[in-house]
């Protein structure tokens, strides 16, 4: 699929008066055409929610966006709780999926009647010691170990990952958590990561009914609800097919008539946790070229490094770049588009095909919208960016500023270096 920027060279150079670059721009109407597709794909479901995972992008502006198509969010650490109780989330509104959990984070998921849902069989008692009971609502998260596959490919590898109960340890941690009193159970499952297949889901689910049907027959326990957790990737690449999610949503449903309908279980609400594919595709990060470099290799220079998109340097992993105002240039250069971090793998490409660059011009790094902003960090100094919300209306809203020196140097109270410096 042709990879296009939702923003022109025009529109940036209008924007940047007001924002410099670097930053992260948001498409509201992408997002929203997109969370209407996500509702009306499993709207065959009674229950159905999206809980959107808070850790791909973690802004309220963005995360109100979706909660006007139904969705939640799932947490997994106290600050993400703390965001979705300013934003007035409750309850059943959040999904507490965490691991390796610090005690006073249980106590927060239970004072806001989050969902709890449990990463592994000693946290039942570790639960109970903390917050003094074990609620009535309680999820646990399933590993069958071993790989992934679906049609004999590998998918992922399960047995390696440190999540989750083994089935043995479910189905007896389901009998205990009914003898301490909860009483409406969920199963949680996240088995492989940014899958570009329309077959992830429904492969998944097909193996999650079959558990619970087994799971109520042999504990008792009362499923109400199965939760595919997230994993729907999104095309970093121009070749790849974008999943369609009302495919997938018809392959669960198949699933679900297959195999939950006829065990009486009809009534189990789907869940799912999605973040790169509700957000991923609706981000850029904006940069401008500040160099070129003639060495052994062909280096353009620009004013975001890893800090603002860390998963080229941590993955490897391909983003998408196009030149703003070259787009039907031809793609006849070859380059190593860097930041400014010491650190050779402090590269958006490398030995890309791309249209000749000029100092000045404002590059696109595509598909920044989930995992890109959330996982930036402070090496080297470098400041986090602003992050732009385009309106549907065409206007540009600031959803979140730039770092400062400031807040870089918030912590040293004990060494006040702004203060001194001002
Ligand atoms: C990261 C994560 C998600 C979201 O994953 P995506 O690949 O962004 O869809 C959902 N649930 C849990 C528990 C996660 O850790």
């Amino acid at each position: 699929m042709e990879k296009k920027a939702f923003v022109t060279k025009d529109m940036v150079e209008d924007i940047v008066k007001k924002y410099p670059t670097p930053f992260h721009i948001y498409d509201e109407k992408g997002i929203r055409e997109n969370a209407k597709a996500l509702k009306e794909a499993f709207s065959w479901n009674k229950g159905y929610k999206e809980f959107f995972a808070v850790k791909a992008t973690p802004n309220p502006f963005l995360i109100n966006i979706l909660h006007e198509y139904g969705c939640g969010t799932d947490c997994s650490s106290y600050t993400e709780l703390m965001l979705s109780d300013a934003m007035g989330l409750k309850g059943d509104d959040i999904m507490f999926s965490s691991n390796d959990t610090p005690a006073e984070e249980f106590v927060y998921a239970a004072k806001l009647g989050a969902t709890i849902n449990l990463d592994d069989f000693t946290h039942i008692d570790f639960l109970e010691k903390t917050i003094g009971y074990i609620p009535e609502t309680i999820s646990c998260r399933y590993n069958p170990g071993g790989y992934f596959e679906i049609a004999n490919s590998i998918m992922d590898n399960p047995g390696d990952a440190k999540y989750g109960f083994t089935k043995e340890q479910l189905f007896e941690g389901f009998k205990v958590l009914k003898e301490k009193g909860a009483k409406n159970f969920g199963i949680h499952a996240f088995l492989a990561s940014n899958t570009v297949t329309n077959d992830y889901y429904p492969e998944l689910a097909r193996q999650l009914f079959e558990l619970a049907v087994k799971l109520e027959k042999e504990t008792g326990a009362d499923i109400k609800f199965i939760n595919l957790s997230g994993g729907i990737g999104i095309p970093y690449r121009p070749d790849q097919e974008p999943n369609d999610i009302k495919v997938i949503g018809e392959g669960v449903h198949k699933a679900f008539d297959e195999i939950l309908v006829p065990a009486g279980m009809g009534d189990v609400a789907i869940y799912t946790e999605l973040g790169r594919f509700m957000m991923g595709p609706y981000g850029h990060l904006v940069t401008k070229v500040l160099h070129e470099k003639h060495t052994h290799k062909e280096y353009i220079g620009v004013d975001a490094c890893a800090a603002n998109l860390m998963r080229p340097a941590m993955y490897g992993a391909y983003h998408h770049i196009t030149v703003l105002g070259k787009e039907n240039a031809p793609l006849d250069h070859t380059y190593d588009v860097t930041g400014s971090l010491c650190e050779n793998n402090d590269k958006f490409a490398i030995d890309r095909q791309l249209p000749k660059i000029d100092i000045g011009d404002y590059i696109v790094i595509h598909d920044t919208g989930a995992h890109g902003f959330a996982m930036g960090y402070n090496y080297n100094g470098r400041l986090w960016s602003s992050e732009l919300l385009l309106k549907e209306d065409g206007s540009v809203q600031l959803i979140r500023r730039a770092q400062e020196p400031k807040d870089y140097f918030a912590t040293f109270d004990c060494f006040p270096i702004y203060e001194k410096l001002k």
